[in-house]
């Protein structure tokens, strides 16, 4: 058994607590909002996020963005000068390389191996335990997560050095958005021209369009069970979250002098989305809405 110290219980936080309870590990938990800590179920609510992270032998964070990873740790009452050296450090969070590289800087110079760790699976993923991690690191300290990782996901990738997870996971997510508009484009051209949205998408999915919108999260409303489209966007991969995904690539790009014209379009649509439809709580697959005809 591990002692795991856990910060932010939000939508995919708490069930990857949970899927740790359910491996058996001893999860001491922090969340900003207090009833957060109490949803789950034989976990150990903890009075602030230094309370969690003391003599633990892993501390996962997983938080809304860079700047909540950077005050958590290195701010004016950062936990990280309080932590044990001895204390590997997990940050599950999507946020900008840079601030992954400058945290996982501090913690080094502090004597502990932190490593970004960015998942991919979404909160379906979280609930199944089947995320994808991401890992920007050291190697031996991803050895030390794997167990631990292992019990919250199905597949683990090594991308490289620190900040490398955050890099990969950022550009996979604009290319989930530009694929997703993409799709969202194609069925709306079909559905203009008399086609049924179901027939196109089956034609196309084993076609050479075929694509992950298209097996598992059609965007178009009726076409698919199950999944966001299907009753009125909600849950799933919020549009406020994908546009902060699209904001850290296209500031990753600028910073290494990239062109990602593609990118800087589907950024370009689910801002222009989220503004027309008020679509920042609806998930992403909600971009559909943005070519579909009024009545
Ligand atoms: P969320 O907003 O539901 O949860 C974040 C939680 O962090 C909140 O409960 C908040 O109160 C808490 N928090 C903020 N600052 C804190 C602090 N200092 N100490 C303790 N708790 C603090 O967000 P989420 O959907 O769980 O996403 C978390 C991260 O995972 C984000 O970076 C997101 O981009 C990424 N992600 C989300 C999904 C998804 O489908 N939701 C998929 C992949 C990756």
């Amino acid at each position: 058994m591990t002692t795991i110290g856990f910060a932010g219980l939000g939508n995919m936080g708490s069930p990857m607590a949970a899927n740790l309870i359910a491996a058996g590990h001893d999860v001491r938990v922090f969340d900003l909002v207090e009833d957060l800590m109490t949803n789950v179920s034989g976990a150990h609510p903890q009075t602030s996020a230094a309370a969690a992270a003391a003599g633990v032998d892993v501390f996962i964070s997983m938080l809304p963005a860079g700047r909540h990873v950077e005050s958590l740790y290195i701010g004016d009452d950062g936990i990280l000068s309080g932590m044990s050296k001895s204390t590997l450090i997990i940050d599950c969070s999507t946020i900008d390389p840079q601030t992954a590289q400058r945290v996982a800087a501090a913690a080094k110079a502090h004597g502990c191996q932190m490593l970004d760790a960015p998942v991919s699976g979404g909160t379906g993923g979280a609930i199944n335990g089947t995320l994808t991690f991401i890992v920007g690191g050291d190697a031996l300290a991803l050895e030390r997560a794997r167990p631990v990782l292992g019990a919250m996901g199905a597949n683990i990738f090594h991308a490289g050095a620190s900040g490398a997870g955050q890099i990969a996971k950022i550009c996979n997510n604009m290319l989930l958005a530009i694929q997703m508009a993409g799709t969202a484009e194609a069925l709306a051209l079909g559905v203009s021209n008399g086609l049924d949205p179901a027939v196109l998408s089956q034609i196309m999915k084993e076609s050479s369009g075929g694509n992950w919108a298209l097996n598992v999260y059609n965007p178009y409303p009726g076409v698919m069970s199950g999944v966001p489209a299907s009753r009125n966007y909600q849950g799933g991969f919020l549009v406020d979250l994908m546009i902060k995904d699209l904001g850290l690539a296209m500031q990753t790009a600028l910073a290494s002098r990239s062109s990602v014209p593609l990118g800087s379009l589907a950024n370009n649509l689910f801002r222009l989305h989220e503004q027309t439809a008020d679509a920042g709580q609806l998930d992403f697959s909600s971009i559909q809405k943005l070519y579909l005809r009024k009545k």
